[in-house]
């Protein structure tokens, strides 16, 4: 049984649906502080299986002891569980630290009570900042984090890290998140942000859709071909089959060292301007836009190289981004159809 932790969010419920199809028996432990129990009725829609789902917050010890106590068969962890907003890092780096490092910690000391070796964590190219030479590589030098959500990152990098020095039975592998998008083709899971969308996508297709009046664009006076940012899209499906062929790794024992860390985007830079011409072309939408003045903290420009991921753990980021962004635009269609 592979345990999910926040497998009712935006990558982990993408994720959950590809290990059922991969014929895992999934376990989803999620508080439902950022998702809806209504994922777990479609990801059986979409699978005709249902995961097994505990509503839990890890932040609570005991509670997930009990949890590894009642569930002796966990093989693995996908470790999801966390809060993901920068600027609400800022204001509120406690809940940010007690909440990504806080329950870290308890998984981690669970897994070892309960002799469960096999790790996989959620990471980000946030660990990189602002690189000098692009793309980044996994040796690209780290910087330090520019908020406190980022630092979550770095920190929880470096428990892996120790603690895999410290005990040769642990394995661990970091997936180093570039920018997510889109949704399962199927429409029936996807992005929901809480509130006013701070990510690029989900503001495009709330736009589209009139709930909100215009986006606005962060800066077109950047040292980029067209002046706004650059970021590498990876499509949702792709990186949740990047945690698949990381837990058979693991689970197969293919891992070269006992912490591993990839870069999982697409491979190209994008720009935002390119994003927003690209959902209109292929959803034949128009899209109310302004551009604005830079936002505090966005780096200029970063994509990964993938070279290290495509051999070594034999997965390549395989849709378009135009497939992609129909796919955003399908499921915000249906949701707000939904919603009705
Ligand atoms: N962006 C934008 N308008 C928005 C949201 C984002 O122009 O309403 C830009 C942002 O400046 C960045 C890119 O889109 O260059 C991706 O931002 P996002 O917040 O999605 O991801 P990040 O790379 O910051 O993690």
């Amino acid at each position: 049984m592979i345990l999910t932790t926040g497998g009712a969010g935006y990558i982990g419920s993408h994720t959950v649906v590809e290990l059922l199809n991969a014929n895992f028996e999934v376990l989803i432990v999620d508080d439902l502080s950022n998702s809806k129990k209504e994922v777990i009725d479609r990801i059986e829609q979409i699978t005709g299986k249902r995961p097994i789902f505990q509503q839990i917050d890890l932040k609570d010890k005991q509670k997930t002891f009990e949890l590894f106590q009642k569930y002796k068969n966990i093989e693995a962890i996908i470790h999801f569980a966390a809060s993901k907003a920068v600027g609400e890092s800022v204001e509120n780096p406690l809940k940010y630290y007690e909440n990504n490092i806080g329950s870290l910690l308890n998984v981690m000391l669970a897994m070892k009570e309960f002799g469960v070796a096999n790790f996989v964590f959620s990471s980000s190219c946030t660990v990189y900042g602002q690189p000098e030479k692009l793309p980044v590589t996994e040796q690209t030098e780290k910087k330090p984090a520019e908020s406190p959500y980022g630092n979550t990152k770095m920190i929880s990098e470096d428990i892996l890290k120790d603690y895999a020095v410290a005990n040769k039975n642990f394995k661990a592998i970091a997936l180093r998140y570039f920018n997510p998008i889109g949704a399962h083709p199927s429409g029936l899971i996807g992005e929901l942000p809480n509130g006013v969308p701070t990510n690029l996508v989900p503001y495009v297709t709330q736009t589209a859709c009139g709930l909100r009046s215009k986006l606005s664009i962060f800066g077109n006076d950047y040292n980029t071909p067209d002046g706004s940012c650059i970021r590498d899209y990876i499509n949702v499906v792709d990186l949740a089959e990047a945690h698949v062929v990381a837990i058979k790794r693991l689970l197969e024992c293919k891992n070269k060292s006992n912490f591993e860390f990839f870069n999982i985007g697409t491979g190209e830079g994008v720009s935002v301007l390119e994003i927003v011409n690209t959902f209109e072309k292929v959803n034949k939408q128009k899209l109310n836009y302004e551009i604005v003045s830079r936002r505090a903290g966005d780096i200029e420009k970063i994509w990964a190289e993938t070279s290290y991921a495509n051999t070594e753990l034999g997965w390549k980021a395989k849709k378009s981004l135009n497939e992609t962004l129909i796919s955003a635009w399908n499921w915000e269609q249906n949701y707000r159809a939904i919603q009705k």
